[in-house]
């Protein structure tokens, strides 16, 4: 199984990887748990470009679908093969909501570069962490210092938000939209009934 996990900034997407990681390994199942941008040593590198550099909206754009390649190449199409799960923390969704809704870039592009890199491949199931904007902007606030990118303006975050969505409006045979504004628990509690089904 191939499981992508997705969110604006402050949506709490990095606190549920870690409980649906450890509640799938105490079942037995062999996993990779991996990223975007990143998930190899040419991604990190890439990764580290794309977050401190500044560059045209298409450069970025086919850099995180470089990145994205050599993730399939090198980590998710081998783990895949030999029988393991594969949960990443954001794909191509990501580049949907943060480079196309979010920063404008056409959405056929964005079409054409998924086709390119993963045509036979999609997510079994998304997990969307979905939160109000002013939810996410409180926890960013109270956390830690804001990053270029959660920076934004507030309508980029609307945007991006509005497009993860759509999305999940679209294909609600994989995407399963988690409402983060309820505490850890219950998120848990819910989480763990959807992984029931599955392992
Ligand atoms: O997933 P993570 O929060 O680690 O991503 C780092 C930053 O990169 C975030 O601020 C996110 O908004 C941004 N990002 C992006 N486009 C992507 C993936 C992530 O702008 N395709």
């Amino acid at each position: 199984k191939f499981i992508s996990f997705e969110g604006i900034d402050g949506a709490g997407k990095s606190t549920h990887i870690g409980f649906v990681t450890d509640f799938i390994r105490a079942r037995g199942v062999q996993l990779v748990s991996t990223r975007e941008p990143g998930g190899t040593p040419l991604g990190e590198k890439i990764r580290e470009l794309f977050l401190h550099e500044k560059m045209h909206l298409e450069t970025e754009t086919l850099l995180v679908f470089a990145s994205r390649r050599e993730h399939l190449a090198q980590v998710i199409e081998p783990a895949l093969a030999r029988g393991d799960w594969v949960l990443t923390d954001r794909f191509t969704d990501a580049s949907f909501a943060y480079q196309g809704a979010g920063r404008g870039l056409d959405r056929a592009k964005l079409e054409t570069l998924a086709h390119w890199v993963h045509a036979d491949l999609e997510p079994d199931l998304t997990f969307l962490f979905d939160v109000p904007l002013e939810v996410a902007r409180a926890r960013l606030d109270a956390t830690r210092e804001l990053d270029k990118f959660e920076r934004e303006q507030e309508d980029f975050f609307h945007a991006t938000r509005n497009e993860y969505l759509r999305r999940a409006a679209e294909a609600p045979h994989r995407f399963r939209v988690i409402d983060s504004t309820r505490s850890i628990a219950e998120i848990q509690q819910e989480l763990a009934g959807i992984l029931d089904g599955l392992v």
